[in-house]
């Protein structure tokens, strides 16, 4: 039986070892793995690497790391990675090194090292189901923290969309809504409830999702969206998710979010049907690609009040956050380009193509440069004209 020595020497006989320096060079084109332990990790690791503990290896490495790609294995000293290089050459990998002198030299040395963002254990088991899916793991989680959505309303869509992304730890919400609490809104408006009818809806809404999630910053805008105001609220947030009913705020909100290449994901509900989609600004169409003008008053249905099955805005503002976590993971197919059309009585989904307007008046290529103006409370469909942006 060969011991420690002889095991560790015979397994070095069969990979390749690089010294830091020859690892540097290789820092843009190789994928760098680190299979040390998280206390290890924790301390600091070298930029954009690949963190998968040892004893995890065999199990993680094909989902997180490609083949086609040369790897840089590393651990503390040299001695794991030699063990770990020779696992992934059984594994399949045709290009592999192990790095000698570990983390330990390459820091020694000077080389570019970083001390990652980690989750902390409260963070790592309150997402642990998000942390087990590949496709989002710890980095993934990491980026939602460090997210910033608005949502505009909270109302029927507003509420299961910001719960949802609040359970989600996007970590900030911002929340635009002007309306206070009424009897008639508990039907649908799940962020509210029976002790908050008379208080301001954004207030309502804070105290809902903190409680839900005390990572998540909430940021109120106690405020009606206008011309005025539309550029500054939305700058710097990463996507928008429209939960108004009103058309006015709707073409605002559609040259303001150009303007700012910020990402909608909209959604409109009426009686028993829904409808969800993604604008992308200048990747995709726009909401001005599919209706270049506001309707006129009497055609604008949701003007009016109308009736609302009180389930519906629950599926369709779910989806939006669901829309909202894709586009900002990266994960799967978005409804950029699609238009999700839900029937509840029917029980249905259909998706529709919709395409990018070449002569758009808002994002078309011969556009004119994009005004930020307002639209009265009517729907009527002549712009009152609002401050000038640069
Ligand atoms: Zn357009």
């Amino acid at each position: 039986m060969p011991g420690f020595r002889e095991l560790l020497a015979q397994t070095k006989k069969n990979i390749h070892e690089v010294d830091p320096a020859e690892a540097e060079a290789r820092l843009d084109d190789a994928t760098f793995l680190d299979v040390r332990e998280l206390d290890e990790y924790e301390q600091g690791t070298v930029p954009d690497s690949v963190f998968i503990p040892r004893g995890h290896l065999e199990s993680q490495v094909e989902n997180k790391v490609s083949k086609d790609k040369p790897v840089v294995v590393y651990c503390a000293g040299g001695t794991r990675s030699a063990f770990a290089a020779e696992t992934l050459q059984d594994l399949g990998y045709t290009d592999v090194v192990s790095m000698k002198g570990g983390f330990g030299r390459w820091k020694d040395e000077g080389r570019p090292w970083i001390t990652p963002q980690v989750l902390t254990p409260e963070q790592r088991n309150r997402y642990h189901r998000h942390v087990l899916l590949p496709e989002i793991g710890e980095a993934g989680q990491q980026k939602l923290l460090e997210t910033k959505v608005l949502l505009l309303g909270a109302g029927g869509l507003g509420s299961p969309a910001a719960m949802y992304l609040a359970a989600a730890g996007v970590g900030t919400l911002g929340i635009v809504d002007m309306d206070v609490v009424d009897s008639s809104n508990l039907q649908r408006q799940i962020l509210h409830n029976v002790d908050r009818i008379g208080e301001r809806k954004v207030d309502s809404a804070k105290k809902t999702l903190t409680q839900l999630n005390p990572d998540v910053d909430v940021v109120t805008y106690d405020v009606r969206l206008g011309a005025d105001n539309i550029l500054d609220i939305i700058d710097g947030y990463d996507v928008i998710v429209d939960g108004t009913d009103n058309f006015p705020t709707r073409y605002l909100l559609n040259d303001a979010s150009l303007l700012k290449r910020i990402p909608v994901v909209h959604g409109s509900i009426f009686r028993f049907e829904g409808q969800v989609t993604l604008f992308d600004p200048y990747n995709g169409p726009c909401y001005r690609c599919l209706l270049p003008e506001p309707p006129p008053a009497e055609l604008a249905p949701s003007c009016a009040e109308a009736g609302v099955l009180g389930v519906l805005p629950g599926i369709i503002g779910s989806i939006q956050a669901l829309e909202a976590i894709k586009h900002v993971l990266d994960l799967g197919e978005t409804l950029n380009g699609r238009l999700l059309a839900y029937d509840a009585l029917e029980q249905s989904f259909r998706t529709f193509k919709v395409r990018r307007d070449p002569n758009c008046p808002a994002c078309g290529e011969n556009a004119p440069p994009i005004r930020i103006a307002e639209y009265d409370d009517l729907c009527l469909p002549h712009p009152i004209e609002g401050p000038p942006t640069s």
